[in-house]
């Protein structure tokens, strides 16, 4: 297969051209690399099966050639407050990936009469009312709140991908994709993984903001591809969670860090840290995914977080 991935210079879109690649099929990324980056792919230059193609996917996405998938993966992800690539200080240009990119993307798939798969987020769930999450739940976003801006344009890009399904008959995908760690997250991009390893590494108090009772469920990269690439394979065409339901709060996750790191440095409260609509608790329900794809994520977080850790030791 030739597989379009946008985003394919981030996090997420650079570990799926490298799943691809390895399964044999010819891969062009797309990125406009304001939060992905060339050294993501670097280790790809030069090779046939590859192409780079440096775009803004919002703007009208030109393809020569057959292509058999296109994998959406481009966006802004990071709620940082203060990070210049977290998409508080992006919002229109996440609102504009989230709709005019998701519509460029489906366009393509389209006219090439290729399969397509949305990256959605369990931010779709915004700061959820039912728990664990399931497909079926609709939802608790504030529709004008800060972090409405890459919740409504992923929920926007849902609805889009659905019509394209019903009205044109594309065969889609979506993944409810909830919180991925793992090598090639940026060190700055604000979020609590890259933050807390850094500062691990720096020898520094890892900053948990609020009182550290949020919860989130952490799922390695791999596995979250993995998930992906199962999806890709199936003829499903709702919304799917992948996501690693080992539930932690953020203050044992910091602790759980600074053992592994052996960090003297302990924890500091930052009592306002936390964004306007930081959900409370977070935990994908991924029966769906075991049913319908044979899925389950495998890396425990230890063993992710060891793999994380020596990734951004070679960057701090
Ligand atoms: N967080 C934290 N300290 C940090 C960064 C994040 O305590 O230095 C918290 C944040 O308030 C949230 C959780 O960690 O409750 C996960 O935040 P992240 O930015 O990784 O993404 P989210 O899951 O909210 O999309």
């Amino acid at each position: 297969m030739r597989i379009l991935i946008t985003g394919g210079a981030g996090f997420i879109g650079s570990h799926l051209c490298d799943r691809f690649l390895s399964e044999g099929h010819s891969v062009t990324a797309i990125d406009n690399l304001i939060t992905g980056s060339t050294r993501n792919i670097q280790h790809l230059a030069g090779r046939d099966d590859f192409t780079f193609i440096k775009h803004n996917v919002s703007e009208y996405i030109f393809v020569e050639g057959n292509v058999d998938a296109v994998l959406h993966f481009a966006s802004p992800a990071s709620p940082s407050q203060t990070a210049p690539t977290g998409y508080l200080q992006l919002p229109i240009q996440t609102l504009k990936v989230g709709a005019l990119g998701t519509l460029n993307a489906l366009g393509v798939a389209k006219a090439k009469n290729a399969k397509f798969i949305l990256a959605s987020t369990s931010e779709v769930y915004g700061d959820p009312l039912e728990h664990p999450q399931k497909e079926s739940y609709w939802g608790h976003v504030d529709p004008i709140g800060p972090r409405s801006v890459y919740d409504e344009a992923k929920r926007f890009a849902e609805a889009l991908t659905m019509a394209y399904h019903r009205t044109h008959n594309v065969n889609t995908r979506i993944v409810r994709i909830f919180n991925t760690y793992g090598p090639r997250m940026q060190l700055d991009d604000g979020r609590v993984v890259p933050n807390f390893v850094g500062q691990a590494l720096r020898h520094e108090p890892l900053t948990v903001y609020g009182d550290g009772s949020q919860t989130r469920s952490f799922c390695f990269v791999t596995d979250l591809v993995d998930g992906i690439a199962r999806l890709l394979n199936s003829d499903e065409h709702d919304p799917t969670n992948i996501g690693n339901p080992n539930e932690i709060s953020i203050l044992e996750f910091a602790k759980a860090i600074n053992l592994i790191t052996d960090n003297p440095a302990g924890i500091k409260i930052v009592a306002s840290g936390r964004t306007q609509g930081d959900p409370q608790q977070r935990k994908p329900d991924i029966s769906k995914a075991k049913r319908v794809l044979n899925w389950e994520p495998k890396v425990k977080l230890d063993d992710g977080l060891q793999k994380t850790i020596e990734y951004f030791a070679k960057m701090v």
